[in-house]
């Protein structure tokens, strides 16, 4: 492999490929939202922005940039099913005319959003109090997630996508890849031949690409939590493996060394779990104690983010025979295997 590329020149050469980077403004702390326009047959646009009269003005005037209109769109393609990826897809559709392609299993989750963000929430719900987050703070945590529904939408996905299958524009062939654990639809698109990925949030160079634990896309319950952590270094291992010169995220500046990253990632989750064995040392402990004892008495807002961190933490110390949780009243509290 040739030396690593600076963001600008990774960038620079994506476009050079068709592919434009449009920064999307977001009421989200996590900032702009990268979506891409790919210059190609057909005119496609990976990820949408928030639902907002703002994401959808500057989206416009990126366009613009570029010579093309909303009503041009002809493909719009879904990384995953987080609202600041997908909350402009109802109106882009409608306005465009355009053709929604995503993974296959995220289908029904985007044709019925409203439905699926409703489930979302009440399976949220059930694992906060399960493990030990107060009923008060559940109850303003589900406030604050209905709220946010709303700069999130839907549609039809019209080509549905397999992992391990093609999408095909004139000009790329792009394959589909699962790549699970930030969410559990992450999706990247690979172009072998330039050597550029298409990641989604499954990579961010700035920040770790936290693990939420989320509802499967098939079901389920939160007594049988999914292992979003697990999951997630998994594919990150598979992503490892790839000769990727240039990952466009999500979110901030292209990644051009993913290997380091990864490792560095890897690191984090070590020190991460390590953290966590030891403060059982005290005795057993529900997953928002532990939250607590790690980042202090963090915002309502953050509450479920940190404890899907405790839970893959927990779940990467079970798997190893470190930790062993055990449940009382629907309350579970994990403590140290000495
Ligand atoms: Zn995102």
């Amino acid at each position: 492999m040739s030396a690593p590329l600076a963001a600008d020149d990774a960038l620079a050469e994506a476009a050079a490929a068709g592919i434009h980077c449009l920064a999307i403004p977001t009421p989200f702390l996590v900032g702009r939202v990268n979506c891409y326009l790919i210059d190609d047959d057909p005119l496609t646009l990976v990820d949408t922005g928030p639902n907002s009269g703002k994401a959808l003005d500057e989206l416009e005037q990126a366009l613009a940039t570029h010579g093309r209109r909303v009503e041009d769109l002809e493909l719009i393609v879904v990384t995953h099913q987080h609202i600041d990826h997908i909350g402009l897809l109802d109106v882009l559709v409608r306005r465009s005319g355009a053709e929604v392609a995503a993974l296959d299993l995220l289908a029904p989750y985007l044709g019925d959003y409203r439905r699926a963000a409703e489930l979302d929430d009440e399976f949220a719900v059930a694992l906060m109090l399960r493990h030990g987050i107060p009923a008060e703070m559940v109850q303003a945590l589900r406030s604050v997630s209905a709220a946010f529904r709303g700069w999130g939408s839907g549609a039809t996905v019209t080509r549905p996508l397999g992992d391990g299958g093609r999408l095909e524009l004139r000009d790329r062939s792009l394959e589909v890849l699962h790549r699970p654990g930030h969410s559990p639809s992450d999706t990247v698109f690979w172009d072998e031949r330039r050597g550029i990925l298409l990641g989604g949030d499954h990579l961010i160079k700035h920040i770790s690409s936290n693990p939420l634990v989320a509802r499967p896309l098939d079901g389920g319950d939160a007594a049988a939590r999914p292992q979003a952590l697990r999951t997630y270094v998994a594919s990150l291992e598979h992503t490892r493996e790839m000769p990727a010169r240039i990952v466009l995220s999500g979110h901030g500046e292209p990644v051009t060394e993913h290997r380091t990253l990864i490792d560095e990632r890897f690191a984090l989750t070590r020190r991460r779990a390590a953290k966590i064995h030891g403060l059982l040392g005290e005795g057993p402990l529900t997953a928002y104690e532990l939250a607590q004892r790690m980042w202090g008495n963090v915002a309502v807002t953050q509450a479920f983010l940190t404890l899907s961190e405790v839970l893959g933490h927990v779940d990467l110390l079970e798997a190893d025979g470190q930790v062993r949780e055990h449940e009382q009243d629907g309350v579970v509290r994990f403590e140290a295997v000495a």
